[in-house]
């Protein structure tokens, strides 16, 4: 049945946020959207010309509006969805205000179409600046259209806010993935100038939505995250190894709403810390499931922000599901492929899938005498062409184009997922070669180590990025045999003075030894042999950070310890202590990549060399 509209006594209206629904053309998609979305609709059919600006068409196979409610669907505070202030709690529709199609009608020629499930006949209302034209009988099926044309004709300074028509058509478009994955039971299609920009199938599942949204490349790194309890965790969110350089890329939802919100961002890069370079971001999709009445959806006008009852909760959950699933993240692989335009000349391609800004430097590696040059495929490949959309997030200009050759891994799961590692040898004092039924795996021994020693300390100094109980000797003090003198200027000072606790209780002995001298007499076993002095200005410069909270302090301390400690790229290791590295890494969580995001491990994936040797499977 359809519920009908009415108009919002004035204490109601009053209680809501008030401000400017229609920014741009996407939010105009976005509210007719959700409106479709909260009248049932399974089919959302989203058409886009001109930037939006020439036109914009939303059409559903939802509920509809009864003809006699039409011209209060385009009043202002006139809504079917809430009746009291309290309903503002218990919100469970998408909109509420029933200020959306009042404010595109005040600002563009809007025309509704709609038909109830049991009427034989549709209406249609067309309002130019919010005034009526037309009101008339007309033929449609069931469910609702609703078309703007002009949109902003009245308002030049709106106008002038706006990009270019592709920048604002991507926006749209955006705003069509972002429905689509946290509706995915329903089948979006968004069509920019007659060509379709997106299709999601409406099957149900996250995974197809997102498959639908994302670039190949991109969907094949994500990792499932799931966490059950009052508040319920699911999505797919990037491999450490996997990243890009803003933020824009990871969507948050919220019982079915796509929100922004800081501190739920930040308790998802909270999950990634150790795991990637200080200045790039994940992407992906995390779904939080949430009893209503502990989120507020009423403190933004275009709904974009929510407030949760007991944020705490909240973000420990997001964090610990997406730690959890990180600690299924696969280590960085490389394939070998024949390049048959080559004909006889046996000519490999090795692609390394490792998405970072070093990746460009290890591009080709010659191989004196083979004949064999060994190329990234990522440098080897003309670009492809930009898949159907990139929704999620500014398309990313660092990360290489999809491999057309390259096969991802099947599940990841971990460093474990390569069985028994078994040292086999060093190359040149530096790459450390082990055997694994996987195939070869080729290990970096200083980001190995570093790796190992940052997971030993966090976990000796009993942070929740450690390895519970596996702590090791690393993290207990040791007294230096001889002092170390350390001068500082007056802002080291002051951060020492701040953080003296912090720095005792990871392992460090400093004390003031004059005006603008430290002396330190004991630093974090792990880091016995390394230079203390260097180590000690170096932490000073790494405290400072404000009102960050505690736990960053301790990572940024961890890496820094692990960085000064780990042993050097050509020192030579005995098999004996490569063994010991390679075991203490498969138990290090997060093992594949350094605290600083670099990998720490290369697998040569049995099949591709057979296929490279030309060895039958
Ligand atoms: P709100 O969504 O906050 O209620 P809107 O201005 O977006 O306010 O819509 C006003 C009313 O018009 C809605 O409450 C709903 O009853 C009706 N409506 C709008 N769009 C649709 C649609 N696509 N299908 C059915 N009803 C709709
Ligand atoms: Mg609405």
């Amino acid at each position: 049945m359809t519920q009908r509209i009415h108009l919002l006594p004035p204490q109601v209206a009053d209680a809501i946020a008030a401000g400017e629904v229609v920014e741009r053309p996407a939010s105009v998609v976005k509210e007719l959207c959700e409106n479709a979305l909260d009248a049932g609709a399974t089919r959302v059919e989203v058409d886009v010309d001109g930037g939006g600006l020439v036109r914009i068409r939303v059409s559903d196979d939802g509920a509809g509006i009864a003809a006699t409610d039409l011209p209060l669907a385009v009043a202002r505070h006139a809504t079917s969805k809430i009746a009291e202030v309290d309903d503002l709690w218990r919100v469970r529709s998408l909109g509420f205000r029933g200020e959306a199609l009042a404010s595109i009608a005040a600002v563009s020629e809007l025309c509704i179409t709609s038909r109830t499930r049991d009427s034989d006949a549709a209406a249609l209302l067309r309002v130019r600046a919010a005034e009526l034209v037309e009101e008339a009988p007309t033929a449609a099926a069931p469910g609702t259209a609703v078309e703007v044309r002009d949109l902003f004709f009245n308002t030049p300074a709106r106008l002038r806010f706006l990009r270019t028509p592709r920048t604002e058509t991507t926006a749209c478009i955006r705003a069509v993935g972002d429905m689509a994955l946290s509706h995915p039971a329903v089948a979006f299609t968004i069509r920019c100038d007659g060509r379709i920009a997106l299709r999601s199938p409406g099957g149900g599942t996250l995974r197809d939505a997102l498959r639908a949204t994302l670039r190949t490349d991109r969907y094949a790194e994500l990792i499932d995250v799931a966490l059950d309890g009052e508040v319920s965790v699911r999505g797919a969110v990037s491999q450490p190894r996997a990243h890009q350089a803003t933020r824009g890329g990871m969507v948050l939802i919220v019982n079915t709403r796509r929100v922004h919100n800081r501190a739920l961002l930040a308790a998802v890069e909270e999950a990634y810390r150790g795991l990637l370079p200080g200045d790039r971001h994940p992407f992906g999709v995390v779904v939080v499931e949430i009893d209503p009445n502990s989120v507020d959806v009423n403190v933004h006008p275009t709904k974009r922000e929510v407030r949760f009852r007991e944020e705490g909760r909240v973000f420990a959950a997001v964090q610990r599901a997406c730690w959890a699933a990180l600690q299924g993240a696969s280590p960085s692989s490389a394939w070998l492929e024949w390049d048959a335009a080559h004909g006889g000349v046996p000519q490999a391609f090795l692609s390394v899938r490792q998405h970072g800004p070093q990746e460009t430097a290890a591009a080709a590696l010659r191989l004196p005498g083979m004949g064999i040059e060994w190329r990234s495929l990522a440098t080897a490949n003309a670009p492809l062409p930009e898949a159907s959309a990139e929704a999620q997030g500014a398309p990313d200009a660092e990360a290489p184009p999809p491999s057309a050759a390259a096969e991802p891994l099947g599940d990841p799961a971990g460093l474990g997922a390569l069985g028994q590692l078994r040292a086999v040898g060093q190359v040149g004092n530096a790459w450390l070669v082990a055997d694994s039924p996987r195939g070869v795996v080729l290990v970096d021994p200083h980001a190995a180590h570093e790796k190992v020693l940052y997971a030993e300390l966090l976990a000796a100094w009993g942070s929740a990025g450690g390895v519970a109980g596996r702590g090791g000797e690393g993290g207990a003090a040791q007294l230096l045999l001889l002092p170390a003198v350390v001068e500082c200027d007056a802002p080291q000072m002051a951060r020492y003075e701040a953080h003296a606790g912090f720095v005792q209780s990871c392992g460090f002995t400093l004390e003031p030894f004059g005006p603008n001298l430290l002396r330190c007499t004991a630093v974090p076993a792990a880091a016995r042999a390394a230079d203390a002095a260097r180590l000690v200005v170096e932490l000073l410069d790494t405290l400072d950070l404000g009102d960050r909270p505690a736990s960053e302090r301790q990572h940024r301390v961890a890496a820094l310890v692990a960085c000064h400690s780990a042993v050097r790229l050509g020192d030579p290791l005995d098999v004996a202590e490569q063994q010991r590295l390679l075991d203490r890494l498969v138990a290090a969580p997060g093992g594949t990549t350094c605290p600083h995001g670099r990998p720490t491990v290369m697998v040569l994936e049995d099949a591709a060399l057979r296929k490279a040797f030309r060895r039958p499977a």
